[in-house]
């Protein structure tokens, strides 16, 4: 293959079907606003721990929705629960409960 001395960014390509959506069917059924997220990134730029670390609720939910969730329940524990994302969110997701459900899963994981 040519090397043009750049490159495309590495295929992310997920096969739904084979993805493990337990924990973002769960959430649906517990919470069913996770449903009504559309991705605005409202919540990122309002978000309290994100501006001391690199947590966003936006990819927690895209990874939640993937089936990637390997580092969701290291990455909620970074919220501080404060609720500025609840407050800004246009579609009413209710996110510190999205939250605080993550955080009850990854205990009785334990
Ligand atoms: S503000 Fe609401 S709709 Fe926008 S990304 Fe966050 S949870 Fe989703
Ligand atoms: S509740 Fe959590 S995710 Fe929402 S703004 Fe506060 S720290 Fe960020």
């Amino acid at each position: 293959m040519a090397d043009f001395g750049y490159g495309s960014m590495k295929s992310n390509v997920c096969d739904l079907d084979k993805a493990n959506r337990d924990l973002a069917l769960s959430l649906s059924k517990k919470e069913p606003t996770f449903d009504h997220c559309i991705a605005c990134g409202s919540c990122t730029a309002t978000c309290s721990a994100g501006k001391f670390t690199n947590f966003s609720f936006r990819s927690l939910c895209h990874a939640i929705r993937r089936g990637e969730t390997a580092s969701v329940y290291k990455e909620a524990s970074k919220c501080m629960l404060c609720g500025k994302c609840t407050l800004v969110c246009p579609r009413g997701v209710n996110t510190r409960n999205v939250i605080l459900l993550i955080r009850e899963v990854n205990q009785n994981l334990r």
